[in-house]
């Protein structure tokens, strides 16, 4: 009884040192803190990158202090890679907004995995990191796609403002919807108007009167935080999608490629990966090379003693062979492989399966 009495009070002085420090260090804090003191709002644009605007929207936003989220279409970061990068480099975070911008929920779920897994190989290979949110096209979503999203480590994330900048809205109404914003609420915006470019310098000073910035969406829980480099804004300097440049390494995992032939599938024994079980069966993705002789180490398995076979394609050529000559997994690396620069699509086939084997693939390194 003594005891739990001491330790109540104890308790009880700390929390009153607490609070005093507390609001001490608020004071001191204050001229930091105060632009925020109204909590963090997220603006978001969709559908980019886009070759008319981006660059347009970044400069606006970083001339303005302004940090947002870009959900990106496969297709275009494909298409744009440099633009990808430099969203990246001005500070902004990048998401996952499909490959096509169909209504995924009228596809099968093959379509659907496709559309987000591509979309994510895509701009790993450009930004050297896969997305962590995804945003469904037109905010369709169902258990399918929930399911897909999280077998590839994707939060999705809706809105509850709209700009309605895709339906013609002025650049008054969209800073108006801005206005309407609390700590808290996420935009739909679009990587495509002059309108929603035209609307950041108000929407910079609509923010700052209300004690409010521009901040990041969690990964973990999708709410909107506080940028995690502390509100500062990295130094723009656009760097080229040159991957894997000398001394470096890229590794991808053969889950994350995409998937082609008539019978590939995901695994989670012996290793997260994917089986290929017949000839022409295979997983891809696009590589971009700044030089032409690199390594490829390909972590996998036989499904049982037999020696399985994988052929190593770049550019449409056969390169190499990968062999695994047993159900444990090994490594196998093909030494001093050249082939062509710049964009490369990267291809894991097999092409002599006799039916005896089926061969497992974990992952994919370059150096
Ligand atoms: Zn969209």
């Amino acid at each position: 009884m003594i005891r739990a009495n001491v330790i109540k009070w104890t308790a009880i002085a700390s929390l009153v040192v607490f609070l005093f420090t507390g609001s001490l260090t608020m004071t001191g804090d204050k001229a930091l803190a105060a632009d925020c003191s109204n909590g963090y709002v997220a603006l978001t644009y969709d559908d980019g990158p886009n070759p008319n605007n981006t660059v347009t929207l970044l400069n606006a936003l970083q001339q303005n202090g302004l940090r947002a989220t870009f959900f990106n279409l496969g297709q275009n970061a494909q298409n744009n890679p440099s633009l990808v990068n430099q969203q990246k480099a001005a500070g902004m975070w990048i998401g996952n907004h499909s490959w096509s911008h169909p209504h995924l929920t009228q596809l099968t779920t093959s379509q659907m995995s496709s559309e987000v897994t591509n979309t994510q190989t895509t701009l790993q290979s450009i930004t050297g990191t896969a997305p962590k949110l995804f945003r469904p096209p037109y905010g369709e979503t169902n258990a399918t796609l929930k399911s897909i999203e999280a077998q590839n480590g994707l939060t999705e994330v809706l809105w509850n403002v709209d700009s309605q900048d895709w339906n013609g809205a002025s650049t008054a109404q969209i800073v108006n919807a801005v206005g309407t914003m609390q700590n808290g609420d996420v935009i739909l915006m679009h990587d495509q108007y002059q309108t929603t470019v035209q609307a950041i310098p108000q929407i910079a000073q609509n923010l700052k009167n209300r004690g409010l910035c521009s901040g990041m969406i969690s990964t973990s829980t999708g709410r909107v935080v506080a940028p995690d480099s502390g509100g500062t804004t990295p130094t723009p300097t656009p760097t080229p999608s040159s991957t894997p440049s000398p001394g470096t390494s890229t590794k991808i995992e053969a889950e994350n490629m995409t998937k082609g032939g008539q019978y590939t599938a995901n695994i989670s024994s012996p290793f997260s990966g994917v089986a290929l079980y017949a000839n022409n069966d295979l997983v891809k993705y696009t590589q971009n090379f700044s030089s032409g002789t690199h390594n490829f180490s390909l972590r996998g398995a036989s499904n049982n003693s037999t020696m399985a076979r994988v052929d190593l394609k770049i550019g449409g050529v056969t390169k190499g062979t990968f062999y695994f000559g047993g159900s444990s997994p090994a490594v196998y690396t093909l030494n001093n492989v050249s082939h062509g620069t710049g964009n490369q699509e990267i291809q894991l086939v097999v092409t002599a399966d006799n039916g005896t084997w089926d061969a497992y693939l974990d992952y994919l390194e370059i150096q």
